[in-house]
């Protein structure tokens, strides 16, 4: 089911400041794909998904869930969050640590007065799903972080919403399970027909998860697209920044040559993917760390090659993180784990205009 938010605001009076938690947002979040909310902390994401749980009242605006408008200031309609059809997940567990697996499972439908038959075939069947069977008499509480996880979305899906909502539901398992659990959450849900509304701050998690993400800041959207275009060829400075590590580079760009934009910063000239600026302008060059191909010696001169010196080197597992100083700049580099260079050394790098993104200033 696709969801559309139409010019929602909402503002919170806390110790006597107004806070605009959300800035007339337009959104349309299409059916049976995962869409991200991803922003720094307090840019209004939970806010955004509490409204149209139906947790949180805006101050203006609609929100509509397929054809059904759920809430209108204009109209006056509030449709209470059970009757949403929704399911959610949230961030601690919240399971019943004193109820046993099944029981938590079945609580929804309990609480819809569905008969015990058709309860128990139903929970059998999302255990199952969340490959938890045979666990339905254990305590809640003696599961694992990742098992309670899906003992979460097994009650969210078991009264078979058409569209799922998650606030930050992994972050508080470990790094390793969170992964393990984030795969698993892709495969569950690209196995339904279902829309899932995800809330996170974790770029990685946003980029792994979704198939479209959309940045927030301060109350509103900055950008939408797919992983690859958030992370390759965003439009904004801000969305290049939070969605991966970035260097972002002053430019002034001097017009266009053959199908490259050509700008000069104080690296030198660069040959950039193209994007329509007037010569005159200003903007931002992002070259991303492991796009910058490091060698020894100085670079011949030449559009998109730079000489500087190694400032530190870090080994970070699969790759050296380097630092490299170039006048008043310091780049990141990432290079292979059997790099011969040491600190200190003269290095050079070039970039491909492709990997040479401009973005806003
Ligand atoms: P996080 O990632 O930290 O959860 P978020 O992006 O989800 O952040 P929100 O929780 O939506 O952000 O908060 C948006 C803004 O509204 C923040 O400035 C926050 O402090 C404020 N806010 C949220 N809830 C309340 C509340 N109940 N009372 C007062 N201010 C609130």
């Amino acid at each position: 089911m696709e969801i559309r938010v139409e010019g929602l605001t909402k503002h919170y009076v806390a110790e006597g400041r107004t806070v605009k938690a959300l800035d007339r947002v337009d959104l349309t979040i299409p059916a049976n794909r995962i869409f991200t909310l991803l922003g720094p902390s307090g840019c209004g994401k939970t806010t955004l998904l509490r409204c149209i749980v139906g947790l949180e009242t805006p101050d203006d605006g609609e929100i509509r869930i397929g054809d059904e408008v759920v809430w209108s200031r204009a109209r006056g309609i509030a449709v209470p969050t059970e009757k949403r059809g929704l399911g959610m997940v949230f961030q601690t567990y919240a399971i019943w640590p004193h109820m046993s697996v099944f029981d938590n499972v079945a609580y929804p439908l309990q609480v819809r007065g569905v008969e015990r038959a058709t309860i128990g075939k139903k929970v059998a069947a999302a255990l199952h799903f969340v490959q938890l069977d045979g666990l339905d008499r254990r305590s809640a509480t003696r599961l694992s972080g990742g098992q309670q996880q899906r003992v979460a979305l097994a009650r969210a899906l078991v009264a078979e919403p058409k569209v799922i909502l998650f606030d930050e539901p992994l972050s508080n398992l470990d790094a390793k399970l969170r992964e393990e659990t984030r795969k698993e959450l892709k495969r569950f849900l690209g196995e339904l027909d279902i829309t899932a509304v995800y809330v996170t701050h974790d770029r990685v998690e946003a980029l792994a998860l979704s198939d479209s993400i959309a940045v927030m800041r301060a109350g509103s959207i900055v950008e939408i697209g797919s992983p690859q275009k958030i992370y390759f060829h965003a439009d904004h400075r801000f969305v290049a920044d939070f969605i991966g590590r970035a260097n972002l580079i002053p430019v002034t760009v001097r017009g266009s040559s053959g199908e490259f934009t050509v700008v000069d910063s104080a690296l030198g000239r660069f040959a950039c993917a193209p994007r329509d600026l007037a010569p005159g302008s200003a903007a931002t060059l992002c070259l991303r760390p492991e796009f910058l191909h490091l060698h020894e010696g100085a670079a011949i001169p030449d559009h998109n090659g730079v000489t500087g010196r190694i400032e530190s080197l870090a080994f970070v597992g699969e790759v050296y993180e380097a630092e490299i100083r170039v006048a008043d700049l310091l780049l990141l580099a990432r290079t292979g784990p059997d790099t011969q260079l040491r600190e200190g050394d003269t290095v050079s790098f070039t970039v491909t205009p492709e990997h040479c993104l401009l973005v806003s200033a």
